[in-house]
């Protein structure tokens, strides 16, 4: 964290935020190369976290260093904010906010491209424990097999999943495809080939509209498993035990009309010749800490990247560039230029 004080006064102030933290790169066996020792070819930074995101960080840094080297300074304080826990509940970013640091600008580099993110998900992320019967395979019968206990519930979480994408669909996202997403992230169970395992669980993620909160979607969740558990007599009699844990961030909309979004799109035009494209995200992002606790006008605007959360990651260096060129020209006009 750290903050440029104004050389002036009169200006609007500005914070950049950029996560720090990356997810695993397992399984390792499908890089081209060791996802922690980057390499650049044809334009492109390879590695674990070069789009998502080290280079938006990069960008965002350089934007202020490029408007100081210019020999400028800025009427209103700019904050660079690098934090944790994106990736795994977004408390890094809440914490800065909770500390005080926010502005009358936020601006995340994920890399989602040179567009304006003006709504995003909300997004849970839940833990379920099934219990069954130890029993050592010749009378497997006797036993009662955890891992399989986990089918029907699966299916009926996906069952929800189907519901969530056909109705209520806020009008931003009627657009796209299969919007709402259950992902089955992790699952354990078992310990020998030849015994019946008396326990297995299993973690997931889904998302949910702007508009819905965070404790119906739980309710939803608790529900639907509640229901599935019932149409089956084992489970019925022991029910499995749900967590919720990490991500608990609602979702949100906002017009690309406020004045700090309008700014970043007439300075990406002012260098591009034309608009940025509205971008409607299907994730969440630590946007979240700033529009729900903060001030509110806060978009993301990022490098070009590939496979995030995948193997093979890579990020167009051009692309960060340009970033950065927009960032600085946005700090110019946003913040206004001392001599
Ligand atoms: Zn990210």
């Amino acid at each position: 964290m750290a903050t440029e004080p104004p050389a002036g006064d009169g200006g609007r102030s500005a914070l950049f935020n950029g996560h720090l933290d990356v997810v695993s790169p397992a399984p390792e066996g499908l890089w081209q190369q060791d996802p922690f020792a980057p390499v650049i070819r044809d334009g492109w930074l390879h590695g674990r976290g070069a789009g998502d995101m080290k280079s938006g960080v990069a960008a965002m840094v350089y934007a202020l260093h490029a408007v100081k080297k210019a020999g400028f300074g800025l009427k209103a304080p700019v904050t660079i904010a690098a934090v944790i826990e994106e990736e795994c509940s977004g408390n890094g970013a809440l914490a800065c906010v909770v500390a005080g640091y926010d502005a009358e600008a936020v601006l995340i580099p994920e890399p989602f491209g040179p567009t304006i993110l003006t709504h995003q998900l909300g997004v849970v992320w839940f833990k379920v424990t099934v219990k069954g019967v130890p029993s050592h395979v010749l009378a497997a019968p006797a036993g009662t097999n955890a891992i399989e206990k986990i089918y029907p519930l699966l299916a009926a979480l996906h069952r929800l999943e189907s519901t969530l994408n056909a109705a209520d669909i806020p009008e931003a996202y009627t657009g796209i495809d299969h919007p709402i997403n259950l992902n089955v992230g992790i699952i354990k169970g078992g310990d020998w080939p030849s015994t019946v395992p008396a326990e297995a669980e299993f973690h997931g993620r889904l998302s949910y509209f702007p508009g819905v909160g965070y404790s119906d979607i739980c309710r939803q969740i608790e529900q639907t498993v509640a229901q599935a558990a019932k149409a089956d007599p084992w489970l019925a009699e022991n029910r499995p035990r749900i967590e919720f844990y990490g991500f608990r961030s609602d979702g949100h909309g906002l017009s690309n009309d406020l004045p700090a979004l309008r700014t970043l799109n007439d300075s990406h035009r002012a260098l591009t010749g034309q608009a940025a494209a509205e971008y409607i995200a299907t994730c969440t992002t630590d946007l979240r800490a700033f529009v729900h606790f903060g001030r509110g006008q806060a978009t993301c605007y990022g490098p070009v990247a590939e496979n995030i959360h995948a193997a093979n990651e890579r990020v167009n260096l051009d692309s960060v560039v340009q970033v950065a060129r927009t960032y600085a020209l946005f700090l110019a006009r946003w913040c206004g230029l001392a001599q």
